[in-house]
């Protein structure tokens, strides 16, 4: 039988308990799984150091010796153990303050013992505190050693005993086995190109690496094989459904994109909506079905590139929909396309959620037979009652916000799928969007409208309230609306809820003579919708919110975004809430509040905050910061898979490496069935088993 599929429960040192545990845990099974559970850190154990070489700021070394004596030292609480360990030459004190007995009875003067830990300087001399002891005769010998592997595991498996040291000593047991060879699972041709190393000598110096540089060569095999198999995928299931379904050809641009662009449009396009246009045009004109996703700021006008692609749609005969996340935000799209498109003569409709039955029976039929050209709402728009006479496009707004399957559901609306452009305003790093949406194209607009001033942003601490709100009577006496946004955690939300209204009584007392509108989440539709009206036709002057209003809401006149707790944010979020703002020409600011206890980890994200307004940096830095899982935006659908070694933030040039491989890979072989690439056929069934297929979805 193969080794990498045989059961790990008879393993040497695994036996039943052990094996249910690791499955349990870890979800390891088989060798396999066992040998890809890479070590997320390294010590260096490749030398001894000798105690005179002991100085500041070292790293965790390792000292041979024997334990001369013990002392007790203190008393009750205070009580420590103390050892004097010598290497022969001079003698450092290796200290205890737990578990004295336990180490009294297991460690015994005489014995050679390799001591390991980290170095402090006390009372003038170095010590040891709670040091790693090990007989130095049942150790592997120095160079075999070399750097320590350090493996993750549970709490449970801890009490267990199943810490790391026990997991490397299985994995040790395997390394015999691993040496006899194990199946390559990249083509030698791809080994060959990039200078790769073999399976084999990639994961026995993986877990076992010999010198820092071959485990350096280890790592790069690994994260590339990791990063080019879901490119590979992602590449093939693209190639097919190009292949298998032929996109709506949207022939001409016709008479409502011209007469709306001649006569109707307000403004001159940005050189970079021109562009995506341009882009979405070659699309829709191509035969093959269009996944695009559009990426552009908040308020760099992807509403209006949409408008036009809708329009594409529509001089060619087919009928458009674009979907929000939010009721606030498809009325508002709903508002502003229908007074765009004035009397130019196109049908509309809004629908969502709360859109009234006869309504909904109407907007029902005029879909069916085809009277309504462009429809707007929220996910109301997917439900199986919706049915398009012939739907050939589909926006999808603020995309991030919606999972998975309800974009899904969108396939199925017609016999061909209909052209699908999705736009977020939560630029997703250049990397990320490669691994997850690497089946689509992708448009940036990185030009905002002209005569925009660059929003101002600053951190305040509590004690600058009275200052701010000077400042925010000084804005509003110049006509200026002003939002202010406290934090809502899923977990607390009555709490949030409470200081959300005591925010609002409290502005209530100190602004008398303003008005003040209120929008949550707990709220009805049609009141916050109500809400949200006073504050658009200006007849409120400050808004206290929740992140209800984090996404796309436009209200030109708005300039100032105060943000409570702001530390409770996520950088990608502050960014959308600032997005609020700076819509008009008027310069808007935004005012990151704080207490005074802030993590390194939120200082960054403030200084972050205040320094840029660009987005893509904005995101970068989160993804540094965060690490792709949490990233705002992919938590909802969640990355389709784990990486156990390549990390986004870091294997960017890679991650292009591995695509391109990929894509030359399916190009010169479509269905992977040469000789040489077998292999991969191989491995992407293997790899389908566990995960799901991607790129149908989006
Ligand atoms: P977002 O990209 O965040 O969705 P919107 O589409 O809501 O941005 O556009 C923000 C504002 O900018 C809207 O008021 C819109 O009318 C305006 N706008 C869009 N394009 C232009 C342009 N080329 N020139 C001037 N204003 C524009
Ligand atoms: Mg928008």
């Amino acid at each position: 039988m193969d080794f990498f599929t045989q059961d790990i429960q008879f393993f040497p040192g695994v036996g039943p308990k052990r094996a249910e545990l690791l499955k349990k845990e870890l979800n390891i099974r088989t060798a396999e799984d066992l040998l890809r559970h890479y070590p997320y850190k390294y010590v260096d154990r490749s030398r001894f150091y000798m105690i005179s070489e002991i100085s500041e700021n070292m790293p965790f070394i390792q000292l041979k010796g024997k334990i001369l004596r013990f002392e007790k030292v203190g008393e009750g609480r205070s009580q420590r153990l103390i050892a004097i360990f010598t290497d022969g030459r001079q003698s450092i004190e290796l200290v205890w303050f737990k578990g004295l007995k336990f180490v009294t009875e297991r460690y015994k003067t005489n014995i050679e013992y390799v001591v390991f830990g980290k170095p402090t300087l006390f009372n003038g001399k170095y010590n040891i505190v709670h040091p790693d002891i090990e007989i130095l005769s049942q150790l592997p010998t120095v160079e075999q050693m070399g750097l320590q592997p350090f493996y993750n595991t549970s709490e449970k498996m801890k009490t267990h005993f199943l810490n790391s040291k026990a997991i490397q000593k299985i994995i040790y047991s395997l390394l015999p086995e691993l040496q006899k060879g194990i199946p390559e699972t990249l083509p030698a041709y791809v080994l060959n190109r990039y200078g790769l190393l073999h399976l084999t000598d990639a994961l026995i110096n993986i877990h076992f690496p010999k010198n820092s540089h071959l485990l350096n060569r280890a790592r790069q095999r690994l994260k590339f094989e990791e990063l080019f198999y879901i490119q590979l995928d992602i590449v093939k299931q693209t190639a097919w459904r190009n292949q298998r379904f032929k996109g709506f050809v949207f022939k001409h641009v016709g008479n409502y994109f011209n007469t709306f662009y001649r006569d109707y449009l307000p403004f001159e396009l940005t050189n970079a909506q021109k562009k995506v246009i341009r882009e979405i045009r070659a699309d829709v004109a191509s035969g093959k079905q269009m996944n695009r996703l559009l990426q552009g700021d908040v308020g760099s006008g992807k509403t209006l590139v949409a408008l036009f692609a809708m329009l594409m749609a529509v001089d060619n005969g087919f009928q458009a929909c674009m979907m929000a996340p939010t009721e606030i935000l498809a009325a508002q799209h709903f508002e502003s396309l229908k007074e765009l498109l004035g009397n130019i003569g196109l049908r509309i409709a809004l629908l969502t959620g709360s859109t009234r039955p006869k309504e909904r029976a109407e907007i029902h039929e005029k879909l069916l037979n085809g009277e309504l050209n462009i429809l707007l709402g929220t996910h109301a728009l997917i439900e199986e009652t919706v049915q398009f006479k012939n739907l050939g496009l589909v926006v999808i707004d603020e995309q991030h916000r919606f999972g998975v399957a309800q974009r899904a559901r969108l396939w199925s609306k017609n016999v061909q799928p209909p052209h699908i452009l999705v736009m977020t305003a939560t630029p997703i790093p250049r990397t990320l969007a490669m691994t997850i949406y690497g089946d689509l194209t992708v448009s940036v607009i990185d030009e905002l409208p002209p005569g925009r001033k660059p929003i101002q942003t600053f951190h305040f601490y509590d004690n600058k309230r009275q200052a701010l709100y000077k400042f925010m009577v000084k804005q509003i006496e110049l006509g200026r609306q002003i939002y202010v946004v406290y934090p809502l955690i899923q977990e607390s939300e009555t709490m949030d809820l409470k200081n959300l209204e005591e925010g609002y009584e409290h502005l209530s007392e100190i602004f008398p003579q303003y008005k003040i509108s209120m929008v949550h989440g707990k709220m009805k539709s049609a009141e916050k919708e109500a809400e949200m009206q006073k504050f658009v036709t200006g007849k409120t002057q400050i808004m206290v919110a929740t992140t209800v209003i984090e996404v796309g809401v436009n209200v030109p006149n708005a300039s100032v975004m105060i943000i409570e707790n702001a530390e409770r944010f996520g950088l990608a979020q502050l960014h959308q809430l600032r997005g609020r703002v700076g819509r008009g020409a008027d310069q808007s600011y935004c005012i990151l509040l704080t207490g005074y206890k802030l993590s390194n980890l939120t200082r960054k994200r403030i200084e972050t905050m205040v320094n840029t307004n660009d987005g893509f940096q904005i995101a970068e830095t989160d993804l540094q910061l965060r690490g792709p899982g949490d990233l705002d935006g992919t938590q909802q659908s969640g990355l389709p898979f784990e990486l156990k070694i390549a990390n986004l933030a870091q294997d960017g040039k890679m991650l292009e490496i591995a695509r391109k491989t990929a894509i030359d890979i399916i190009e010169d072989d479509p269905q992977l069935q040469k000789n040489e690439n077998i292999i991969l056929s191989e491995q992407l069934k293997k790899m389908k088993t566990s995960s799901l297929n991607w790129s149908v979805i989006s």
